[in-house]
């Protein structure tokens, strides 16, 4: 990274945020930076990273790499050198900037000989000997690793004679491996593979690829004689001249044409600036002005500084894709502000404008992440469905009869038995656990309790709104300290007349004065499905809204609770289906040792296993879904399906990230996620001891 000449320390930390919010955990500097070399800006991108690196505290999470400046700029150490003085001192220096105790991977920048680096072709043989003692170089970091203060060590800019020098020189007095060489590698610059790249795989030495695009060039965005605003060669006209050569700029040209006809673009990047200009135009079309694109955060950002009604509140624009759409916490991680929606409005070319209340500058702000990953689809956005928080899937869910499937069709529902809202429950898990826990918290506890335990009026007022999607029900029972042992709840309700007697269960609508709802939680699993505390201040509820006659709420929430459990049973069974899925059609696919990994032994009798288990669970599920609609007990039924299922879920999610090998591990691939997923079918409705408790005082009653 090189900060301080063409940004400043705000860009630098923002980057460096951004980064890591994207799981980025590696930064590399130098004692040189910041590029263009800059006597008055030397030194300041280790600053700026040490800054960052106390401000969050997050020294011990992340690699950070340096490097000792060779001969050449007059104004370090009046011309630096790898002499034990030198290197102590640069070192030392670093170490302060940085604010750290040591450094994961120090490297040596170029050679201290002459020879041709940084794209020079040709050698002359003989100009000067080379100075470097190799010896005294490692035995001098040594001492440095000895103490813990530098973790490894590595060259750069280096040709495969210099790379050698270090191997040798390790090898015969026992001193430090290099680990590393950071030398340039682009489609416009390929010279490491000559030589080197043997070299480096031969004798483990990783290459640090550094101007991978070639400092910008293959980008595209230099074409034609484009001088983009900003762009090191547009004020560095002269800089890398290694670049400069007619050549170059005619094989960028056909790069960019031949990644053109293909429908992508040799810099990704590029792509998504693309889009993001597409977007920028959206706004503008949509009546915005001053929109503006930044390149500064990684990826493109829209931000345009008017509203397009002044006399409404901040304007949000947030898109979204719908195709296997990634979890929309990551996206609102990285938002500056954290808007409340209120009201939502689709443009014509398909984006939804959300109304809201932002922050107080009125920003648009347009995450075009979701933009970049409807471009890997090849896709253009207008042509892709948006949506704002997975809003719109839920609300679909309630068009298609999702939300309120055992609701009498008087009350708008699809008055149909729990098999069939078992089996509905079982696909959507396959693909999306987040929708499912809605649906299944809406159908089985809200509409359930409702149809069973309410009244008519109470009937009538919010069974028609449940069943179609416009209201969403929650089951709020546990607290803080009241989960398993739901008993020991301390949210108290006062009867103004007559005082109060035991647990009751009110409806409680959202817009009812003292209601309040807390921040989101970061969850492990299930993120697209919101998880907050929900805080009730003096809230006036009519007496009306009380579900069954007093203290009936313990008894209303465990026979609720009975039937809640199948629903979950069926996520399970869903998230374990879906999975195995995945691993199945993945071990057909996939080859190692000449042979698909389905063929191999241990994977196939993975495979029968998650298959048998499956099956197992789903007998279960169908059960207890069944005596519930033969109207026999089913608590015994539903118990023993929701803790086999659960557990099925987990271990199969988890044998499918293991059939997907390093793959299954990526967010790609989708296995991780159901194995996050998973996980909370164990533990809400109920955890897994719970669940045995019940069976066992059934059986042993
Ligand atoms: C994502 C998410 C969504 C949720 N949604 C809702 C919701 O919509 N509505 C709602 O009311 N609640 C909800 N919950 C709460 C959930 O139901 C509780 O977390 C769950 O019931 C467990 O309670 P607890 O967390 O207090 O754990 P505890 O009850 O404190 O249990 C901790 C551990 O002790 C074990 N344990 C407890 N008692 C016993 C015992 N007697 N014998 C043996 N082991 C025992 C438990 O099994 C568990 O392993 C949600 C929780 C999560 C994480």
């Amino acid at each position: 990274m090189t900060w301080g000449q063409q940004n400043t320390e705000v860009d630098a930390h923002e980057q460096m945020d951004y980064a890591v919010s994207q799981g980025v955990n590696f930064f590399d500097t130098a004692e040189l930076y910041a590029i263009p070399i800059n006597p008055e800006t030397q030194g300041l991108t280790e600053k700026y990273i040490g800054n960052w690196l106390a401000a969050n505290g997050n020294r011990n999470k992340l690699v950070i790499a340096t490097k000792a400046a060779g001969p050449g700029p007059q104004h370090i150490r009046k011309g630096p050198n790898f002499s034990k003085e030198h290197l102590k001192q640069a070192i030392e220096e670093s170490l302060e900037r940085l604010q750290t105790d040591y450094i994961d991977l120090y490297q040596l920048h170029w050679p201290e000989r002459k020879t041709n680096m940084f794209g020079d072709l040709g050698y002359r043989y003989g100009d000067e000997p080379a100075v470097t003692n190799f010896q005294e170089v490692l035995a001098f970091l040594k001492t440095y690793i000895d103490q813990g203060i530098i973790k490894h060590i590595g060259i750069s800019n280096e040709t495969p004679w210099g790379m050698m020098q270090y191997l040798k020189t390790a090898e015969m007095y026992d001193l430090p491996k290099i680990v590393s060489i950071q030398n340039p590698y682009s489609l416009v610059n390929r010279t490491f593979e000559v030589g080197l790249s043997e070299m480096s795989i031969r004798e483990k030495v990783g290459l640090l690829a550094y101007s991978p695009l070639g400092g910008g060039l293959l980008s595209g965005k230099y074409l034609n004689n484009q001088k983009p605003e900003g762009a090191r060669y547009t004020d560095w006209p002269n800089y890398f001249a290694r670049y400069k050569h007619p050549n170059t700029a005619k094989a960028v040209e056909a790069y960019y044409q031949l990644a053109q006809d293909h429908g992508a673009d040799p810099a990704y990047h590029q792509d998504v600036l693309n889009t993001a200009e597409k977007v920028a135009e959206y706004l503008k079309a949509a009546g915005a002005d001053a929109v503006e694109v930044c390149e500064t955060k990684g990826y493109p950002v829209v931000y345009g500084e008017k509203m397009i009604d002044p006399s409404k509140p901040t304007v949000l624009v947030y898109g979204h894709y719908d195709v296997q759409p990634p979890d929309p916490l990551d996206l609102w991680e990285s938002a500056p502000f954290e808007p409340v929606i209120k009201e939502t409005e689709i443009h014509p070319e398909g984006a939804i404008f959300a109304r809201g209340s932002a922050d107080d500058k009125g920003q648009f702000f347009m995450h075009v992440k979701a933009f970049e990953a409807m471009n890997k689809n090849g896709e253009l956005p207008c042509n892709v469905k948006f949506m704002i928080e997975g809003e719109e899937e839920v609300k679909k869910m309630g068009e298609m009869g999702f939300l309120g499937m055992m609701v009498e069709p008087e009350f708008g529902g699809g008055g149909m038995d729990t098999l069939s809202y078992v089996l509905a429950m079982e696909e959507i898990s396959k693909v999306d656990a987040s929708c499912s826990v809605i649906m299944s918290v809406n159908n089985s506890l809200v509409c359930y309790g409702m149809r069973n335990f309410a009244n008519d009026e109470q009937r009538k007022k919010y069974l028609p709104k449940l069943a179609s999607g416009e209201m969403l029900g929650a089951f709020a029972l546990s607290e803080p300290e009241a989960g398993s042992d739901a008993t020991m709840q301390r949210t108290t309700a006062k009867d103004m007349e007559k005082g109060h007697k035991g647990i009751n269960c009110l409806i409680v609508e959202k817009d009812m004065p003292g209601f309040t709802q807390g921040p989101k939680e970061d969850k492990l699993g299930i993120r697209s499905s919101d998880t907050c505390s929900l805080m009730f201040t003096d809230v006036k509820v009519p007496k009306e809204n009380r579900i069954g006659e007093d203290g009936f709420g313990f008894k209303f929430a465990m026979k609720t609770l009975a039937g809640g459990r199948i629903g979950i049973a069926a996520q399970a069974l869903g998230i374990a289906a879906g999975a195995y899925e995945l691993a199945l059609k993945y071990a057909q696919e996939r080859k190692a040792f000449g042979k698909p990994i389905a063929e191999h032994q241990a994977i196939a009798f993975k495979l029968a296993d998650m298959h048998l288990e499956i099956e197992a669970a789903r007998q279960l599920v169908y059960k207890a879904a069944w005596l519930k609609d033969q109207k026999k007990d089913y608590s015994l039924a539903s118990a023993m399906a929701k803790l086999k299922a659960s557990e099925v879920a987990m271990n199969v999610t988890t044998e499918a990230v293991q059939v997907h090998g390093g793959y299954g591990f990526v967010k790609e691939y989708h296995v991780e996620r159901m194995m996050r997923d998973a996980k909370i079918t164990q533990i809400y409705e109920g955890t897994s001891e719970v669940q045995r408790i019940v069976i066992s005082r059934a059986i042993l009653d």
